[in-house]
């Protein structure tokens, strides 16, 4: 450790250097890890204190009645759908900022015909009839984890799916079994994704094309809150895109991750 310093953490590597020779490379990354704690606090301390004052504004908001002053309807129409995306930005760096911090997930049975009836259904509400939303699903295995944010991760993708597909396009979530483990992927026949794009997508607001993002009314926070909760899961996260052809999000889970439904464990 560096003098004088318990807690320091120490990076180290050796590099062959010369015939017989290694050198050994020690970097001292406490000071990262300490800024990178600052930064994670300070976005929870923000989310945390935006929340009463946005809660406030939004009541406030609906207690007034456009009837009441009508050419003022359309602004106050604007306002509360402001106000509540805001909101949801809020919640979701607070989800963000609970799953950073976060070492491991309850092992609840969670149980996968009854997910994904209702994400194909959360799905369904979002395109108000304008897509084909397919489910199909072959694996007989439950998961086991946190039934709260496997909900949140695999309806965020059946929802991008359909904010990222034109009218008439087709959604098909899958849930089948692999030689290794389970697939929950969706597929979409939406704009898709320029392979330039596919590494970074999953951090926080990062966008392929910010005006049809905020038209479709994300947070940017979607991708970044379904790596962090299939981390958590041991699960595995993989992106395949065509640009006008569609897009197909898959995670891979485990053996480990599995439960025969409504019974005995996996072996
Ligand atoms: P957002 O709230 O902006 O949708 P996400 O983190 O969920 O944030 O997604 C990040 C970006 O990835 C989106 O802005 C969009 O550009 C792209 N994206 C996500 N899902 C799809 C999809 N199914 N088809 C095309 N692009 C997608």
């Amino acid at each position: 450790a560096a003098p004088g310093r318990a807690d320091s953490q120490l990076n180290v590597s050796l590099l062959p250097f010369g015939d017989h020779e290694q050198l050994l490379l020690a970097h001292d990354i406490s000071h990262l890890n300490r800024l990178e704690q600052v930064r994670r606090d300070f976005v929870a301390n923000v989310s945390h204190e935006l929340r009463t004052p946005l809660t406030v504004i939004h009541g406030y908001l609906e207690l007034l009645d456009p009837e009441d002053v009508p050419e003022l309807a359309p602004v106050l129409g604007e306002m509360r759908t402001q106000s509540k995306r805001m909101g949801q930005i809020v919640e979701d760096l607070l989800t963000l900022s609970r799953l950073e911090t976060q070492h491991e997930v309850a092992d609840e049975r969670v149980p996968m015909a009854a997910l994904l009836a209702t994400v194909r259904k959360e799905a369904e509400a979002l395109s108000q009839g304008r897509h084909r939303i397919v489910l199909e699903s072959t694996a007989e295995a439950d998961l086991l984890g946190s039934p709260k944010d496997l909900h949140s991760a695999l309806s965020n993708l059946a929802s991008n799916a359909v904010r990222y597909t034109p009218a008439g396009g087709s959604i098909t979530i899958r849930w089948q079994r692999v030689p290794d483990g389970a697939v929950y992927s969706v597929t979409d026949t939406g704009f898709g994704i320029p392979a330039s794009h596919l590494a970074r997508l999953t951090e926080r607001f990062y966008r392929v094309s910010s005006s049809r993002s905020r038209e479709s009314g994300g947070t940017g926070l979607g991708l970044s809150i379904v790596k962090h909760v299939l981390n958590l899961h041991q699960a595995q996260l993989k992106i395949e895109s065509a640009p006008g052809v569609g897009s197909t999000f898959s995670c891979h889970f485990g053996p480990a991750r599995l439960l025969a439904p409504g019974g005995s464990d996996e072996s």
